[in-house]
């Protein structure tokens, strides 16, 4: 995989700093884009020459537009993007939440994940090759209280992921997505501390009765991003601990 390009958004932290960290010992050229620019480019700095990266807001069309360009540029393309930026939601009741917060977290994700592939995708198709993988959530496939924005954007991501694959794969450029569950970054640790999440409780509910590490959902997106997964596109892969195959009743595990 020596001279493959691949494009990660908010990667500066989380689950996004690791798929950077990931890609680049799979021996990818990594483009960090974040929000946070000044942290985005110490990102790039700690993986290595090789590695660049860019202040980008993903509901901006001149940021994304800005974003293809450097990897045109400064890559010749890109083989993979991580469409990974993203915020959560407020965990407040539904008679309670206003439309500011309901758009940024649509905006985020959605339009996001849109403008960002629409922008990578056209190098993509040029070329004739390309994989695209977007992170969904569970929120956006089960019924989560209080996440309405949160999990329509997510399930929004999905019906995109399977509409873009079908329309780009007679092309060369596949597009699949991950449904993470619970994992170990700022995002989830902020919610247990503002008492959102309730810890125990919530590695009960999962069969494997852990939370997942970050580089749990940056491998599953480097297979799907990989040659090796050359006939998946559409799909969904659940990294979720088994949370969402369990339907009894109770605890799915000690916790
Ligand atoms: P983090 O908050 O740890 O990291 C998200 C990164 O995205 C931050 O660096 C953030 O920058 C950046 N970001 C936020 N908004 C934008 C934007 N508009 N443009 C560019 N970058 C942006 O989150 P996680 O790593 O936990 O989450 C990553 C993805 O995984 C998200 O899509 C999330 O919904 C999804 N996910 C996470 C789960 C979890 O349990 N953690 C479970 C399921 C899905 P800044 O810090 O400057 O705001």
């Amino acid at each position: 995989m020596d001279h493959r390009t691949a494009i990660i958004t908010g990667a500066a932290d989380g689950i996004g700093w690791a798929m950077a960290q990931v890609f680049a010992r799979a021996g990818h050229a990594v483009l960090l884009a974040d929000l946070d620019g000044e942290k985005a480019a110490a990102r790039a700095a700690e993986l290595g020459p090789r590695h660049l990266s860019a202040a980008a807001d993903v509901t901006s069309e001149d940021d994304v537009t800005a974003l293809a360009a450097l990897a045109a540029e400064s890559f010749g393309g890109c083989d993979v993007l991580v469409n990974n930026a993203g915020i959560a939601d407020r965990h407040l009741p539904t008679l309670e939440q206003d439309m500011a917060h309901f758009s940024r977290v649509l905006d985020v994700h959605l339009k996001g994940t849109f403008l960002v592939s629409r922008a990578i995708g056209a190098g993509m198709l040029k070329v004739g090759t390309g994989a695209i993988v977007n992170i969904g959530s569970i929120a956006g496939v089960a019924g989560m209280p209080r996440r309405n924005a949160y999990g329509a954007a997510k399930a929004g991501i999905v019906a995109m992921t399977r509409s873009m694959a079908c329309e780009w794969a007679g092309q060369g450029v596949r597009v699949n997505a991950i449904i993470p569950g619970y994992v170990e970054t700022d995002l989830v640790a902020t919610l247990i501390a503002d008492g959102k999440l309730d810890a125990t409780r919530l590695r009960r509910r999962i069969p494997m009765g852990t939370l997942a590490r970050p580089e749990d959902i940056a491998e599953a997106a480097l297979f799907l991003a990989s040659p090796q997964a050359r006939y998946i596109t559409g799909t969904t892969l659940n990294v979720d601990g088994g949370w969402s195959a369990f339907g009894d009743s109770g605890d799915a595990s000690p916790g």
